[in-house]
């Protein structure tokens, strides 16, 4: 089942819908989703639109930055692979 919902991007203050493939149970779950507004990758949990991490970026944190930045890029991956999967069948 697809859910979709609304987030607001932390780069770019704009409301985004959001889609996942995944059905979402959890309350406290966050997807990785692929930002239309920003393209960038933003960890968003689908039941409250809560982005994970959007104060923590106005803080600052060099090391929690790069470890965020770096889980991010492997998350896109995996998102990519997913992706692709639901292309071809
Ligand atoms: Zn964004």
């Amino acid at each position: 089942m697809a859910t979709t919902f609304l987030y607001r991007c932390p780069n770019t203050r704009q409301t985004v819908q959001g889609w996942s493939a995944e059905d979402v149970s959890d309350d406290d779950e966050y997807q990785s989703i692929a930002c239309l507004a920003c393209a960038q990758a933003h960890l968003v949990n689908p039941k409250t639109g809560k982005v994970l991490g959007a104060e923590e970026n106005a803080i600052s944190s060099t090391t929690l930055g790069v470890a965020a930045a770096l889980w991010s890029l492997r998350m896109i991956h995996s998102l990519r692979l997913k992706t692709n999967h639901q292309l071809m069948t």
